[in-house]
């Protein structure tokens, strides 16, 4: 699933200029911005630009995505690009999934989330352990027209948690092919097969 199949002369380009990032959150910002890096894009946060946050009520991650992006760009006047992600769990049904940063609760608990999906799993001993990872990116300009793009990654979830580095579920999460969790990865390494990598490499070859 993702802009795979579109026709890539049907799809907007991104002139260089002004590019808003429609999040408050400065770690995802950055993180963001130097995926962008070299593409003559002066970027600027929702944040920078005091936009307020819109209630994310889509039932998707790609709509979810778009309607931060729409909201960014119909109030700055600029094109904008938001995100949204997170994990989904075969046998719970697809859960958290777009509610994977509200397990965390209100003090981003991960600890307290992963213990979470584990519980629902041990109730089901039998459920196979698979999940994935999605990234919607959705590209709004003030006209209307929106691009989107989605990644993911294919993975196993393993207990107890493993490692210290990345961040939410990534110490559950052994994606397909390895033998180390996300949390156990560089962040180079990671990029190569996430969702979020992926999501990117679909965007830059879209629209640049
Ligand atoms: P968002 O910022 O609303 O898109 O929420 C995404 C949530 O999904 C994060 O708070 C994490 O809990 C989870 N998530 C998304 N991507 C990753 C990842 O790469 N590793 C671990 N957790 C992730």
């Amino acid at each position: 699933m993702s802009g795979e199949g579109k026709d890539p002369q049907a799809i907007r380009k991104l002139a260089p200029g002004k590019l808003v990032i429609a999040s408050h959150n400065q770690g995802k910002v950055r993180e963001i911005a130097a995926l962008l890096d070299g593409r003559g894009l002066d970027v600027v946060s929702a944040g920078e630009l005091d936009l307020p946050e819109p209630e994310e009520t889509g039932t998707t991650f790609v709509m979810n995505a778009e309607l931060k992006a729409r909201a960014a760009a119909d109030l700055s006047g600029l094109p904008a690009l938001a995100d949204d992600s997170g994990l989904c769990v075969d046998a719970l049904n697809g859960d958290p999934g777009i509610f994977s940063a509200r397990w965390g609760g209100e003090t981003k608990d991960f600890g307290h989330a992963m213990r979470l999906v584990e519980d629902k799993l041990a109730a089901l001993p039998e459920a196979p352990r698979t999940a994935h990872f999605v990234c919607a990116l959705a590209l709004a300009w003030p006209d209307g027209h929106v691009e989107w793009f989605e990644g993911r990654v294919d993975g196993t979830l393993v207990w107890p948690p493993r490692g210290d580095k990345g961040h939410g579920y990534d110490p559950v999460f052994r994606p397909d092919g390895h033998d180390v969790t996300f949390g156990e990865m560089d962040e180079p390494a990671k990029n190569e097969i996430s969702h979020r990598g992926d999501a990117f490499r679909q965007l830059v070859a879209a629209v640049f």
